[in-house]
């Protein structure tokens, strides 16, 4: 009979490793919220994905982001290499597949942060996956957030604070919801659902 520590819960026998899904609305903080966990657990893997978008300053070809033309990313899409893929604010972004079986197979935790589209789909394809929405503390705090430093035209915004209200409504589809008040908190949360803590 097998022996577990005190205090800790043996692992069923058809455990599965898991791929968890970070999304939620735009401006709601899924990128410095991954860059946390990562600073305290550099072992947790996320999946890098490809995009048409430029790199910003400082973004790494293959560690950020792999930067793809529209052709590649046509390409990428037409021969089933892309476990899902989204347009967001004129851009293409996609998870590439082959990476993401590999970890999952060799029984490592998987984490993607990617938009709503992205979620419903890894939905369809892998219903197994835990879905989590990280909520802004309240509507105010998005706004602000989405405001920025005020320099958008008050159309851009508007049209911002649109899509950010459709966005919050589809709370209801995921398992989870974190409400990111503090990065620390919701980081700590997220890593405990990972399996990684
Ligand atoms: P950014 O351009 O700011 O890096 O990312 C824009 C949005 O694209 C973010 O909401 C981010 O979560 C999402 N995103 C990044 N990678 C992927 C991906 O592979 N698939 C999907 N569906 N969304 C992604």
């Amino acid at each position: 009979m097998a022996v577990t520590p005190r205090g800790t819960t043996p692992e069923p026998p058809d455990a599965r490793p898991r791929l968890t899904v970070l999304s939620g609305p735009s401006g709601v903080g899924k990128s410095t919220v991954v860059a946390h966990m990562r600073k305290e657990h550099p072992e947790l893997w996320l999946s890098v994905s490809a995009t048409t978008r430029k790199p910003r300053p400082g973004e790494k070809h293959g560690v950020h982001y792999f930067f793809v033309t529209d052709e590649e990313m046509d390409k990428l899409i037409a021969n089933g290499e892309l476990l899902e893929w989204a347009e967001f604010a004129g851009n293409r972004y996609g998870t590439p597949r082959a990476a993401v079986i590999e970890r999952l197979e060799s029984g490592e935790p998987v984490l993607l942060e990617i938009d709503l589209q992205g979620a419903r789909q890894v939905r369809e394809s892998m219903p197994e996956a835990r879905l989590v929405f990280l909520a802004p503390p309240s509507w105010e705090e998005l706004v602000r957030r989405l405001t920025g430093r005020g320099t958008e035209p008050p159309e851009v915004i508007r049209r911002r604070l649109d899509v950010a209200k459709v966005e919050l409504a589809a709370e209801p589809e995921f398992d989870e919801t974190l409400v990111n008040t503090s990065v620390e908190d919701v980081a700590r949360e997220l890593l405990a659902l990972t399996d990684v803590v």
